[in-house]
């Protein structure tokens, strides 16, 4: 490898341990990543806590639920209580007149409008005798002729004193108002069935109650029966509401329990609710409250709108400050791309320099030896030319004994003369003269001769372009070259080898020395030792040589070296230890060959 192969070698090597284009554009998904992340988290996150308080406050509404119907419960039982004493305290009241005394007591008719005054929730009151006439009242005097022997509470009590009846919601047989009968039985001192007292009841007042308590206005609750007949009802029923269906979520639920909860589509609304219910304690009566769950849901709403604000702005500054990283890394990445970019080209620049630099270098070391060693060839040229004169005429003369050391001293002079011819080709003081023939002519001529210098160990091959090719140089000269290039191969490879001489014309563009135009390039590659780095960068200086003394003068590279310049080429050498070694002579093709491969 030439040293200018060699600088373009690790200058390669430079190049590609930088990395060529940095990766910054990988980054980039990476930072979608962040931002996307920043974003999702936060909206994961509040899909939980959202979700959570959703059961929360619907665990909330069922507890405020169940307390509200605990609220109904105590007041329902308290109404019960009271109907229950007031039938008691009137059944006193009565014990021991006869029926035709109560019915014509305007005093206790009287007596028991005040009873009905005092009590908001008593509509009225009854007193029917044993035959089903109702015989006076809180509400006229003398009472009407009606007879209530139809009534579920007159039929049931008539049988047997089952305590406080209640009575289903009925229209009243003298007042339009639906009400619904508490009854109580009277009984003669024998214990036989002698009438009822009646406490009409007002389905409003515990409607009213609810309305009130709860302070909302389509609050759904209920009171009923044990077996499904509605007493009073919000939204309100009246006496021609069928009773609940058995198979009704409440009566279902009233069925194995006295009290509970349970989650529901209202059978008036068709509603999603949330029920309550309780047994009125003591009564076979029941009171069921229910809460629309979307009316629960919308305190979960109000939440989700805070804690919606809340992470919105936490999610915001997130993304903000994701989308700032982003951006600064990215504006990183693009600043060290650049930076090592401008590293590169630095670098890049400095090893142009530096090749520049040591193409000088090794240029003005090459004409500084070529002026000395020109100098003192030309001189020592001339003393060997007298020399070599002196002897001639001393051959002629000599005595027999003498003229083998006169011969001996001619041939020393006549190689010191070609060692002089070396020293001026390098210093291209040689005089040329210049022809054009075809290379490959001249090549196929001198291959017996190299057969021979190379002997019997080293193979020849000739690989000559198809056409001729024309070059315009010393021919003399250049066959030299050759031979001096084939001599080293042939050195180089002591035991046995190959050496290929090829020729090619091509068109150069600066590569290799500045050359460019249309050049025969001579490749001379043999299969030797090859050269390390450090003899490698010496081949071309004159005198410089491996081999031990008579065997080289280190003149061989140094005459092709100026040999090929002086004839507007070049010479290039590539070696490397162990593995061959390829000389490349360029010369100048002939302006008349058209021998170009292109
Ligand atoms: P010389 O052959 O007299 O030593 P040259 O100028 O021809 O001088 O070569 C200089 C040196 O370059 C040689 O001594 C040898 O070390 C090295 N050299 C030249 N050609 C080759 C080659 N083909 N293979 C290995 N080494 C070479
Ligand atoms: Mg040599």
């Amino acid at each position: 490898m030439s040293w200018l192969t060699w600088a373009r070698h690790v200058n390669l090597c430079r190049h590609m341990r930088l990395g060529g284009p940095t990766k910054h554009r990988t980054t980039r998904p990476l930072f979608s990543g962040l931002v996307l992340g920043a974003a999702l988290l936060p909206a994961m996150l509040y899909a939980v806590v959202a979700w959570q308080d959703r059961i929360s406050v619907l665990n909330q509404a069922g507890q405020n639920v169940r307390s509200t119907v605990r609220t109904f419960e105590e007041h329902a039982r308290n109404v019960f209580e009271t109907h229950k004493l007031v039938a008691s305290l009137i059944n006193d009241h009565i014990r021991g007149m006869s029926w035709r005394e109560i019915a014509d007591s305007d005093a206790l008719h009287a007596y028991l409008a005040d009873v009905v005054r005092d009590y908001p929730q008593i509509k009225s009151l009854w007193l029917i005798d044993p035959a089903g006439l109702i015989r006076n009242s809180s509400a006229v005097f003398p009472a009407p002729s009606v007879s209530v022997t139809d009534r579920d509470y007159f039929t049931a009590l008539r049988e047997h004193d089952t305590g406080l009846f209640i009575g289903q919601l009925v229209h009243g047989r003298v007042f339009t108002e639906d009400i619904f009968n508490v009854a109580q039985r009277r009984s003669s001192a024998s214990g036989s069935f002698d009438g009822v007292v009646v406490v009409s009841a007002l389905p409003s007042y515990f409607t009213n109650f609810w309305n009130a308590a709860t302070r909302q206005p389509g609050v759904a609750a209920a009171l009923v029966r044990r077996e499904g007949a509605i007493l009073a009802r919000a939204p309100p029923a009246d006496a021609d509401t069928p009773p609940l269906a058995a198979t009704s979520p409440l009566m279902r639920a009233i069925d194995t329990n006295d009290s509970g909860f349970y989650r529901g589509v209202s059978t008036i609304d068709g509603r999603d609710r949330i029920y309550a219910f309780q047994k009125i304690s003591g009564f076979p009566v029941y009171v069921g409250h229910g809460i629309s769950e979307s009316g629960a849901l919308r305190t979960w709403h109000d939440h989700l709108l805070v804690y919606g604000g809340f992470f919105a702005m936490g999610t915001l500054g997130l993304v903000l400050l994701a989308l700032v990283a982003a951006l600064r890394a990215g504006r990183e990445a693009v600043a060290l791309h650049h930076w090592r970019e401008t590293a590169q080209q630095l670098n890049e620049e400095a090893e142009r320099r530096a090749v520049v630099e040591g193409q000088l270098r090794q240029a003005q070391k090459m004409e500084a030896l070529g002026q000395i060693a020109s100098g003192i060839a030309h001189d020592f040229g001339n003393i060997l030319y007298v020399i070599a004169g002196y002897l001639e005429l001393l051959q002629r003369r000599a005595a027999p004994g003498d003229l083998e050391l006169v011969t001996k001293a001619l041939g020393a002079a006549s190689r010191g003369r070609g060692a002089i011819r070396s020293i001026l080709s390098f210093a291209r003081r040689q005089p040329l003269s210049p022809e054009v023939f075809d290379l490959n002519a001249a090549l196929s001529s001198m291959d017996s001769m190299l057969r021979q210098a190379l002997g019997s160990r080293v193979g020849l091959e000739i690989v000559p372009t198809g056409a001729p090719c024309w070059i315009t140089a010393d021919r003399n000269q250049t066959e030299l070259a050759i031979l001096n290039v084939a001599l080293n191969a042939r050195d180089a490879m002591p035991s046995r080898g190959t050496l290929t001489v090829a020729t090619k014309a091509m068109r150069l563009a600066g590569e290799p020395d500045g050359l460019a135009g249309d050049f025969a390039a001579v490749t001379v590659k043999d299969t030797g030792t090859g050269m390390p780095p450090e003899v490698l960068a010496k081949v071309f200086d004159p005198f410089f040589t491996t081999k031990v003394p008579g065997k080289g003068t280190g003149l061989g590279l140094s005459m092709v070296y100026g040999f090929t310049k002086q004839s507007h080429g070049a010479v290039t050498i590539e070696s490397s230890a162990g593995r061959g070694t390829t000389v490349v002579l360029y010369l100048p093709l002939s302006a008349s060959s058209g021998a170009i491969a292109r």
